[in-house]
C-alpha cells in the first residue's frame, strides 16, 4: 500500500514508546464535575505539565508554551528561516479518555494473524471481523477491562514526535506551526470553555486552519458533521388522588409520553429511519410523574438552518398537548452544540488539497467523510465558524471502550502524513 517513503525514518521507536508510556496514564475527563472545575479530571492537567517538562528537556523555550486555565497547553513553532510567509495550521489533540471507563492501560502488543482477540481481563473479545483489514499488522490493545486510550493519545504522541524532531534539527526546514493538546474534549467542554481560553490573535495566527488528530483510519479525512442542538421539554401538573379527586389531576407525565409519542410520528425522521446525510429527531429520556416531567430531544442536521423548523414545530406540539392535560409546558436546553465543520473547510480548498495530498504521497487513496456525529472541530467551530477544522486519522478503532485498538503501522503514517502536509503548505 505504501508506494514512497517520502520522509526520513527512524522515528518508530520513539513514536510508539511515547504512544506506550501516555496511555499508561489514566487522564479520563469527570462528566458527574461541576463545570466550572477545569480540566474536569486534575490528572489532564498533570499530563500537559509533563509534556511541557519533556519538550523544555528537548530544547523548548519558555516562550513557545501556552498553559490555559482549563488545563490544556499550546505549543508554538517558528518557521525556519525564509519559509515565515508559509501558512501557520494548528494540530490538535486531546489528551483526556473516555469517561465512562478507566483509563491507565496495561498494553498487549499483538502480531495479528486473524481470529477473535480476547483479552485477559473482563471475558473482552476484540471479533475478527472488527480486525478484517489488519492481518500481518501489530496490534496494541489494553488488557480488557479499561480503554486502551488510543483516542487521542495516538495523536498527542504524533503531536510530541513532531515537536521533538523539530527541537533536535531533523526537520531542516519548517513553516510555522502551533500544537494543541486540548483537555476534556469526551465531556464537550473544548467548546463550552476550553475555546473560551483562547486568544482571538492566536486563533487569526492559525491561517493553515486547525487539523485535528482524532480520526480512525488514514483512510477518510472527516470533513463535515452533524450540528448539534439540545431542547429539553418540562411540563408542570398537578398531583392528587386519581379516585377521590381526579379531575384535580393535571398528569405532566401523560404530557410527556405524548409529546414523546408524537415525535415518533411521520413527521419527523427518527435515527433508526435516517441515514447519510438525512436529519434526525430523538428523545434521549423521558422522566417524571403528575406534577412534573421532563423530556429532552437532540435533534442533529448537517444544515444548522433545520433546527429552527424542528425546534418550532416540538414547541408547538408541546403547547397543543399542554392544553389537552391541563398543564403548563416550558422550554430549556443547551441549544446549539456544534456546528457542521465543512462551510469553512469549502472556503478553503487548499487546506483539502494539501491534506489529500499528503495522505497520497504517504500511500493512502484517501476520502472525504461526513459523520453523523460532532467533531473536536465542531465545537471550535461554534465560536470560530471561519476557522477550517478538518480530523484525520491516527489509527484507532473501537474507541469508546474496552476493545479499543491501535494499528501501529497507521500512527506512523498520521505522523507521515503531518510531516508532508507541513511540507506542501504553500
Ligand atoms: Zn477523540
Amino acid at each position: 500500500m505504501r508506494k514512497q517513503e517520502v520522509l526520513a525514518e527512524g522515528f518508530q521507536a520513539e513514536l510508539s514508546e511515547k504512544f506506550f508510556r501516555y496511555v499508561a496514564i489514566d487522564t479520563r475527563a469527570d462528566g458527574a464535575a461541576p463545570a466550572e472545575k477545569e480540566p474536569s479530571n486534575p490528572a489532564e492537567r498533570a499530563f500537559n505539565s509533563m509534556l511541557g517538562v519533556e519538550l523544555t528537556r528537548a530544547g523548548a523555550k519558555d516562550e513557545q508554551f501556552i498553559f490555559l486555565s482549563d488545563g490544556s497547553l499550546i505549543v508554538r513553532f517558528d518557521a525556519t528561516a525564509g519559509l515565515e510567509n508559509k501558512r501557520r495550521p494548528c494540530f490538535a489533540a486531546h489528551v483526556d479518555t473516555y469517561p465512562k471507563y478507566p483509563g491507565g492501560a496495561v498494553t498487549i502488543v499483538h502480531d495479528y494473524q486473524g481470529g477473535d482477540i480476547e483479552l485477559p481481563k473482563s471475558g473482552t473479545v476484540i471479533p475478527a471481523f472488527d480486525l478484517r483489514n489488519f492481518i500481518g499488522q501489530k496490534i496494541v490493545t489494553a488488557s480488557g477491562d479499561t480503554t486502551l486510550g488510543a483516542d487521542d493519545k495516538a495523536g498527542v504522541a504524533v503531536m510530541m514526535q513532531l515537536a521533538v524532531d523539530c527541537l533536535a534539527g531533523k526537520i531542516a526546514t519548517h513553516g510555522a506551526f502551533d500544537l494543541w493538546f486540548c483537555v476534556d474534549e469526551e465531556i464537550g467542554r473544548v467548546g463550552r470553555s476550553g475555546v473560551k481560553y483562547l486568544s482571538p490573535e492566536i486563533v487569526a495566527s492559525w491561517t493553515g486552519g486547525l487539523v485535528n488528530l482524532d480520526g480512525m483510519s488514514p483512510n477518510g479525512i472527516d470533513v463535515g458533521c452533524f450540528c448539534g442542538y439540545e431542547l429539553i421539554v418540562e411540563f408542570f401538573g398537578n398531583d392528587a388522588h386519581p379516585g377521590v379527586e381526579g379531575s384535580k389531576l393535571k398528569a405532566a407525565h401523560y404530557a410527556a409520553a405524548r409529546l414523546v409519542c408524537d415525535a415518533a410520528s411521520a413527521e419527523f425522521r427518527l435515527p433508526w429511519m435516517s441515514e447519510a446525510m438525512q436529519n434526525y429527531l430523538y428523545s434521549t429520556d423521558i422522566t417524571g410523574n403528575a406534577s412534573q416531567s421532563r423530556v429532552t430531544f437532540i435533534p442533529r442536521s448537517f444544515e444548522k438552518e433545520d433546527f429552527a423548523l424542528i425546534v418550532d414545530r416540538v414547541k408547538e406540539l408541546a403547547g397543543n398537548i399542554a392544553k389537552i392535560f391541563g398543564v403548563r409546558a416550558a422550554f430549556s436546553g443547551y441549544g446549539l452544540q456544534y456546528v457542521n465543520t465543512e462551510p469553512p473547510i469549502r472556503q478553503n480548498q487548499w487546506l483539502m488539497d494539501a491534506l489529500l495530498a499528503a495522505h497520497r504521497d504517504v500511500g493512502y487513496d484517501t476520502k472525504e467523510n461526513h459523520i453523523r456525529g460532532g467533531t473536536d472541530g465542531a465545537m471550535v467551530n461554534m465560536t470560530y465558524p471561519d476557522l477550517p477544522s478538518p480530523n484525520i486519522g491516527a489509527g484507532m478503532y473501537n474507541v469508546h471502550g474496552p476493545r479499543e485498538f491501535l494499528v501501529i503501522s497507521e500512527m506512523e503514517d498520521c505522523y507521515r502524513i503531518v510531516r508532508r502536509f507541513l511540507e506542501l503548505l504553500a
